[in-house]
């Protein structure tokens, strides 16, 4: 299965959707350990990402994936803006100037994301943050070869996994650090919002095989 930039557009517009509609649930979670404006921000840059790629048909997979992230550096607020724009600039590179996506591709622009927010925020894996859902679901997809939907399906599941974990951990990074301890019990919001656009690229490329 290849991703052309229409299909690509696509995808992020279902990610762009389904921010949308856990923008509250989002900024609830963030509210507990945090400052209460994930949700917001994150469905604040999702919408401008949609104006700016809607005319982007005839541009490459690379080019698109760069606007997405600039567009969400410029207009997320929060540490997310910087980490989320850094991770689709990342996955852009990795991505070159490609028609098309295919599941061969999926890995490796999955994981350039994940080592640009590593990079960016210097967080690892443990420290209640983006990381903790993102790094398991790129661990599942670059464990066979090549990848399709059933090992992308593991991968989201892997994520949401990551969620859970999160709950039981103390936050080391960001604003939720601040707590200490009593940030133990709380899911992660950053953890959150990636996991629903990792379900959001599996829903829309599910979709497209039908
Ligand atoms: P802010 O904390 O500035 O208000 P947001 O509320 O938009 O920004 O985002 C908070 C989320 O950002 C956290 O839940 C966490 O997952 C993520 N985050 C914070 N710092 C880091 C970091 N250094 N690396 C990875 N993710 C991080
Ligand atoms: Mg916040």
């Amino acid at each position: 299965m290849a991703v052309d930039s229409a299909q690509l557009i696509k995808i992020i517009n279902h990610m762009a959707q389904y921010i949308e509609e856990n923008k509250d649930f989002l900024t609830e979670l963030d509210a507990a350990i945090g400052d209460a404006d994930h949700g917001i921000n994150m469905a604040k840059g999702f919408k401008a990402v949609s104006e700016k790629i809607s005319s982007m048909e005839d541009k490459d997979c690379g080019t698109i994936l760069k606007t997405v992230g600039m567009t969400l550096v410029s207009t997320v607020g929060g540490a997310s803006g910087p980490l989320y724009g850094t991770a689709f600039m990342r996955a852009s590179q990795a991505t070159g100037t490609k028609d098309k996506i295919t599941f061969e591709d999926l890995p490796t622009i999955l994981d350039a994301a994940l080592e640009g927010i590593k990079m960016r925020g210097k967080a690892q894996k443990g420290e209640k943050t983006i990381i903790d859902s993102l790094e398991p679901a790129v661990k599942v997809l670059k464990s066979s070869s090549p990848a399709d939907l059933d090992l992308l399906k593991k991968a989201v599941d892997a994520a949401k996994d990551g969620v859970e974990y999160t709950k039981g951990i103390i936050a080391k990074k960001g604003r939720a650090s601040y707590l200490g301890e009593r940030s133990i019990g709380h899911q992660d919001p950053g953890a959150t919002s990636c996991y629903i656009m990792l379900k959001a690229i599996y829903d829309a490329l599910e979709n497209m095989q039908k």
